[in-house]
């Protein structure tokens, strides 16, 4: 029988996960589909079960239900506990087991490059839900600082509290000046949307020279304007893209237990952009 696997989430018309995986299953000839379903907030509970109820056998889980879905799994892995949301669901007879890619998938291109961030200051853009599990990848690699420049400041206070949790040293800068002190960070990532569809950079990029490296989680444009001023200026680069594909490649191999296919969602993912 056909196994259907889902991503839930709310927007959720955008998503490039159903091609992804659909790529997959296509290039390895397995049985299996993968669709969009859009649960909008204050449904989750009940759209939940039907899941279960047709047999669903996995699902990703996005904005914004990552951390409201943590209350129905029957169980949680270590990167779940430490970020506290999923983003991959095995549904196990009725009994749902939860996992997060994102964390391995936001440190798989470092990982690929051979790049060692124990010990390196870490200048991170954004706040938001994909941010602290970026701070949660970053406790693993025992970074020794990471400062969080973010637009609203409270929102940052939060993610610094969390990092202190993890061992981690962390303060606060303004977005506004976080360009000017861009020059003392080996690395910066920008966790924001700001340069999604081309538009906007979140810093200026005087500061960033040969020996910075640049990770943009935004992937669409692939070149983002805050990848293509820091490429000019000799940065090394660390795309969206990337990460998007590892957690993918991820949640694939937790469910059907063999290697993703990386070519073929690879070659499906940058067709798409
Ligand atoms: P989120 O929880 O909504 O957080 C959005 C972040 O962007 C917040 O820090 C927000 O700041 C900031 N922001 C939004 N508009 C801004 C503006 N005009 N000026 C300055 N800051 C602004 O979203 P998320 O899930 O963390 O995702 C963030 C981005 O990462 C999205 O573009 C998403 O597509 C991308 N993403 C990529 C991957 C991947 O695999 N590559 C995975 C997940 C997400 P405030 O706190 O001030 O609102």
């Amino acid at each position: 029988m056909t196994k259907t696997y889902a991503v839930i989430g709310d927007p959720i018309d955008h998503s490039l996960s159903p091609a992804l995986h659909n790529a997959a299953y296509l290039f390895l000839g397995m049985d299996c589909t993968y669709i969009a379903y859009r649960i909008p907030k204050g449904e989750l509970e009940s759209d939940i079960e039907s899941l279960k109820k047709i047999g669903v056998a996995g699902f990703n889980v996005t904005i914004p239900h990552k951390v409201d879905m943590m209350q129905l799994l029957n169980y949680t892995d270590e990167e779940c506990r430490l970020v506290g949301a999923t983003n991959t669901v095995v549904n196990d007879v009725g009994y749902l087991n939860g996992y997060n890619t994102d964390v391995d998938g936001f440190l798989d291109p470092l990982r690929g490059r051979k790049i060692d961030c124990k010990g390196l200051d870490v200048l991170l853009l954004g706040a938001g839900g994909t941010a602290r599990a970026i701070v949660a990848a970053f406790s693993k690699e025992k970074i020794h600082k990471i400062t969080v420049a973010n637009r609203t400041e409270e929102r940052a206070q939060s993610l610094i509290r969390f990092a202190h949790q993890l061992g981690l040293e962390s303060d606060y800068s303004d977005l506004k000046n976080a360009g000017d002190i861009a020059g003392s960070y080996k690395f910066i990532v920008n966790a924001t949307s700001v340069g999604l569809k081309g538009i906007g950079c979140p810093i200026s990029t005087k500061r960033i020279g040969k020996d910075s490296i640049v990770y943009d989680i935004v992937y669409m444009p692939v070149e983002t304007p805050l990848i293509e001023q820091s490429k000019n200026q000799g940065a090394t680069i660390i795309y969206g893209w990337e990460m998007l594909l590892a957690q993918a490649m991820k949640s694939f191999e937790i469910w059907h237990k063999i290697p993703a296919p990386y070519e073929a969602m690879k070659l499906t993912l940058l067709g798409r952009f």
